[in-house]
């Protein structure tokens, strides 16, 4: 298993995680799927479901492994009339959460998921109805260790991230999800006129905020890396084409701040498939070239961190490279600061990690051998400019 950090928490993560929906279904499956995902050394899992059952499964389950697993449990996910509500009601979260602990047979939460956020209206509610402030509580009480939201729009998202109390964030990343502008309803991601005029492109605000939460240090988990399998489905799939499993985990391990993917098993031959993504080839997670020949996409100009271009004769990490060029570029768009303006500042951070790359792109030798390889007609060699006039290197 491979373990990243989740932004600036300090916790390390396995690259795959547990997302519970599956308790959910058939609780039964709960120690054996905890079982797995021990041996399989994955760390992680989500719980956004507050049914009672499938807390108290979940705890019976965790009895002397608490600590062997990072929990990530939702705050404003809860129980009412024998069904999942998303409450806005502060007793009722309190009420909730406290349930959950006893449940859970633990004292703390690692990462407390303000729950479910895609307008900015519900954003405000949260703040005046006093969970953000409550989430905070917690974690002075150590209740739970860091504070997290969930959320499948990137407006909403960045102006909570940038607001400063956010450590994590759990967000929908799929490509499909990627080339669409964010909406305050999840469903209009799948209406049939969206899909008319074939798709172009990463949504800028997304990748705005995938790059904001890396560069200031905000974890990223991810939740419908599969957009529900209709991805997975030639059918199904708005692209005209399908992905494979380890292609849309290798897809959202790609973007910039994500540390893990909650892969969502319904049962335990799910779970197999996600966790052998670890032992899968270069070859298998390989997803630009399905994206460089899907019939009804087209990427153009935009790096999607994919390597393709390796291996460069000068030894450039040319993703990485790219990846630090387009983080410092958004850290001062996000203030209002162009390239190539007198006000243009680089951060520390990816100051820090690209002076420790090995080569940099003043290392380029204006070959062109990377541009013949990428998928995605990226202009390398004026990236590698930019990045030296930036950079310094
Ligand atoms: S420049 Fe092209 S090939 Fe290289 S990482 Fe970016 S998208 Fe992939
Ligand atoms: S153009 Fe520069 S970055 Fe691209 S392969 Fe040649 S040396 Fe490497």
């Amino acid at each position: 298993m491979e373990y990243r950090k989740l932004g600036n928490t300090g916790l390390e993560v396995s690259i795959i995680a547990l997302g519970c929906e599956a308790f959910v279904e058939d609780n039964s499956n709960a120690k054996k799927f905890l079982d797995m995902a021990e041996e399989a050394g994955v760390n992680y899992f989500d719980l956004f479901s507050p049914d009672p059952a499938a807390r108290s499964a979940l705890g019976e389950a965790l009895k002397g492994r608490r600590e062997k697993f990072i929990i990530q449990s939702h705050i404003s996910s809860v129980w009412k009339n024998g069904q999942y509500e998303r409450s806005r009601d502060l007793n009722d979260v309190k009420a909730a959460f406290e349930d959950s602990l006893g449940r859970l047979g633990t004292d703390y939460i690692d990462v407390g998921m303000i729950h479910y956020c895609d307008a900015y209206a519900d954003w405000q509610t949260i703040k005046d109805n006093g969970i953000v402030d409550y989430a905070k509580e917690l974690k002075a009480q150590g209740k739970i260790k860091h504070i997290g939201l969930s959320s499948h729009n990137p407006k909403v998202a960045m102006k909570a991230v940038e607001e400063g109390d956010i450590e994590v964030l759990m967000f929908s990343v799929n490509y499909v999800y990627d080339m669409l502008p964010g909406t305050e309803n999840i469903d209009d991601l799948w209406a049939d006129e969206v899909y008319e005029g074939g798709f172009k492109n990463m949504d800028p605000d997304r990748q705005r905020l995938y790059e904001l939460c890396e560069s200031i240090g905000v974890g990223i988990t991810v939740m419908k890396a599969f957009a529900g399998g209709d991805i997975l489905d030639e059918k199904l799939s708005p692209a005209g084409a399908a992905l494979t499993v380890p292609q849309c985990i290798s897809y959202a391990l790609s973007r910039p701040a994500v540390a893990t993917v909650c892969t969502g098993a319904r049962n335990t031959d799910q779970l197999e498939e996600s966790i052998r993504y670890v032992d899968a080839s270069e070859e298998e997670k390989d997803y630009a070239e399905a994206f460089a020949n899907f019939p009804r996409v087209s990427w153009s100009g935009h790096c999607m961190y994919c390597t393709h271009c390796h291996p460069c004769p000068a030894e450039i990490n040319i993703a990485d490279v790219m990846k630090f060029l387009n983080l410092a570029v958004a850290h001062n768009e996000s203030n209002g600061i162009r390239e190539g303006s007198a006000e243009f500042r680089l951060p520390d951070t990816e100051r820090g990690h690209y002076e420790a790359l090995q080569k940099h792109a003043s290392d380029c030798l204006q070959c062109g051998l990377c541009e013949s390889r990428c998928p995605f007609d990226v202009e390398i060699r004026k990236n590698m400019d930019r990045a030296e006039a930036i950079f310094g290197l």
